[in-house]
């Protein structure tokens, strides 16, 4: 039997649980997750190596997971609305993921006409069956959505308890064009560890912080040198407003020690490595307006960068 292979988008609002899948299907962690919207900015690349399976053809999955679709109002939010087009167009096939407890909403449309704008085939996920309290309830829903388009599959499923997840990825295999693996197996992600890294931080940051200030503030890793036997990283976590810096430094520094250690504990595990973290908090109004600034966050520009500067000397 040939070998598939091919680029799946997954696509849907902030919040129906985009990276949760990703991760579940990738089995790592490679999209940081919060119960708050557009925590995920950039695409992020997961790569499924399926061994064949009975009657399953072998296959390579690459999995991009966008940013959840909005209505940009910001340079922030129309560069995550480029990032998820170029996604779509690129791609053999689509995921749209719906929240099943969440009634349709305008972003759900606008991710179904983002998705109709391409020619790219396109499955419906209806996600986090797991909260209903009658599946039966499923039924009228699967029909209700099957007549806003012609989806190639309708699959209910729960990325949070892995429920249907081995349906999906048999639909989505036979779905996939014959081609060669793309990347070599032992390979999960295509992120730079470095953009990694900076993930990380913000996640924590996200879980740590309420209100305005988690959507206020973005990680940039300035230094990033792995040793033999240890990793230093120098990251300044950027927000808007000097109340937002007291927030994030806390009394007697306790917050950002509180971020900076768990941020460390979780790259340790990803780069397999000691590392040695140094956290700064930097005012930096209006970022998120500042065409200049974004562009500057963009991680193949930082890597690029970097590409020009001497290797750090051991
Ligand atoms: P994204 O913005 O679409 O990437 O959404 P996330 O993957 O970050 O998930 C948003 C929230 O929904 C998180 O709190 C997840 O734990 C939760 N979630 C995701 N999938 C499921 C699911 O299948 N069941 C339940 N109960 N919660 C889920
Ligand atoms: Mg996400």
């Amino acid at each position: 039997m040939a070998f598939h292979s091919g680029f799946v988008c997954i696509l849907g609002r902030p919040n129906a649980g985009k990276s949760t899948l990703l991760n579940a299907l990738v089995g790592e962690k490679l999209a940081i997750i919060s119960p708050k919207p557009q925590t995920t900015r950039n695409r992020i690349q997961g790569i499924i190596h399926l061994p064949k399976l009975g009657k399953r053809s072998g296959a390579q999955i690459v999995l991009v997971d966008t940013p959840g679709v909005h209505k940009p109002d910001s340079s922030l939010g129309r560069k995550m609305m480029v990032e998820v087009r170029e996604a779509l167009e690129a791609c053999d096939l689509i995921l749209l993921i719906l929240d099943v407890t969440k009634k349709l909403a305008r972003e759900d449309q606008f991710a179904l006409q983002m998705a109709q704008q391409t020619m790219t085939p396109v499955f419906l996920l209806l996600n986090k069956i797991d909260l209903l309290k009658d599946k039966r309830s499923l039924l009228p829903l699967i029909a209700g959505y099957q007549s806003l388009h012609d989806f190639k599959e309708v699959i209910p499923l729960s990325a949070l308890k892995k429920d249907g997840l081995d349906l999906l990825l048999e639909k989505v295999v036979s779905a996939l064009p014959v081609g060669p693996a793309y990347f070599p197996e032992d390979q999960l992600t295509d992120q730079p560890a470095r953009f990694m890294a900076a993930e990380i931080i913000r996640e924590k940051v996200l879980l740590d912080t309420k209100e305005e200030v988690p959507h206020a503030t973005t990680v940039v890793v300035d230094q990033f040198e792995e040793g033999p036997k240890l990793t230093r990283i120098a990251a300044t976590i950027y927000c808007e407003r000097d109340g937002q810096k007291a927030i994030l430094v806390g009394k007697g520094g306790q917050m950002l020690k509180k971020i900076g250690t768990a941020a460390r504990h979780n790259i340790e595990r990803l780069l397999n490595s000691k590392v040695f973290l140094e956290l700064y908090v930097k005012v930096q109004p209006g970022w998120r307006d500042s065409r200049a600034f974004v562009d500057e966050l963009d991680w193949r520009r930082q890597l690029a960068n970097l590409a020009v500067s001497p290797p750090p000397e051991d």
